[in-house]
């Protein structure tokens, strides 16, 4: 007979934690947005290839992935973001333009 009361009971529990936990794993995504990739392979700073200086130092800034040739590129990025986040769009552009 307690089985039978259970039973429902269970129902809504298994319910309401996999809401629960679909809404916890939204709330993960939210936090761990998947960084939008660099695709030039060259440091926007210096021009030079990325790679050649040993490896390319990775950056995450507003959600996009930058890659400079080196540390010290970072520095020069910092001071003018916006200016080197337009190079890079436009950068990324004529890439795309050139593949299609
Ligand atoms: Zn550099």
């Amino acid at each position: 007979m307690i089985m039978k009361v259970m039973k429902p009971f269970v129902a809504v529990v298994v319910a309401v934690s996999f809401c629960a936990a679909a809404m916890s794993a939204n709330a993960g995504d939210t936090n761990s947005v998947k960084l939008k990739p660099y695709t030039l392979k060259t440091c926007i700073v210096s021009g030079d290839k990325l790679g050649e200086m040993g490896d390319a130092y990775v950056y995450a800034y507003k959600g996009r992935e930058i890659k400079f040739c080196c540390k010290g590129c970072l520095k020069d990025f910092n001071k003018e973001p916006a200016k080197y986040i337009k190079l890079i769009d436009e950068a990324e552009a004529k890439a795309k333009k050139a593949k299609s």
